[in-house]
């Protein structure tokens, strides 16, 4: 993961090696493992037997809500209007698993989403909420698809200097470059 907003770090799992697509979601295992390495980020607790539980149902809905908000990304990016189709998606999602803010107070006080739903379902709800608030916002104005050399993921340019999705692919892109640049003086 790349540190973004969950919507993007979803998209994401549509990536690429050396320009070939691969698909990070494509079983209830992948899903499991990809919402165990967000799991701090989101106020619907998941237990480890939630993730091992992940049905395909849930499966179905988390690429259904990937591939809505890569839609929208990819629209944002292109200056373009996003397919009626996707937004309706993620709204739908949004609003799947009934939710309410619960107050826990460990350390220190924090919000914890509430719901009667499973846990899966309502965390999946949660990123579509967080789509929502992204693209509604001026962050919307902040994403960017990464053009270094075969890579296919969106980030947020969180600052003015930032323009790969990854220390990675900046490093590949400055290579590419010498190459290229090497090429051309013979
Ligand atoms: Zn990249």
């Amino acid at each position: 993961m790349l540190g973004e907003r969950l919507p993007v770090e979803l998209a994401n799992t549509r990536y690429a090696v050396r320009g070939d697509p691969r698909d990070g979601l494509l079983t209830t295992e992948h899903l499991g493992a990809w919402l165990r390495d967000a799991r701090d980020r989101f106020r619907t607790p998941l237990a480890d037997d939630d993730l091992l539980g992940v049905s395909e149902a849930e499966l179905d809905v988390a690429r259904q809500l990937r591939d809505a908000v890569h839609e929208l990304l990819t629209a944002v990016v292109a200056g373009t209007d996003p397919p009626q189709r996707a937004i309706g998606t993620v709204n739908r999602v949004a609003r799947s698993v009934p939710r309410w803010p619960q107050l826990r107070w460990g350390e220190l006080p924090t919000i914890e989403s509430g719901t009667r739903g499973r846990p899966v379902a309502a965390a999946l709800a949660e990123i579509a909420d967080s789509a929502v608030d992204l693209f509604a916002s001026p962050h919307r104005d902040l994403v960017r698809a990464c053009h270094a050399p075969g890579c296919v993921l969106f980030f947020l340019k969180d600052h003015p200097r930032r323009t790969w999705c990854s220390e990675g692919c900046g490093n590949r892109a400055r290579v590419a470059r010498f190459h290229a640049r090497r090429l051309a003086e013979g």
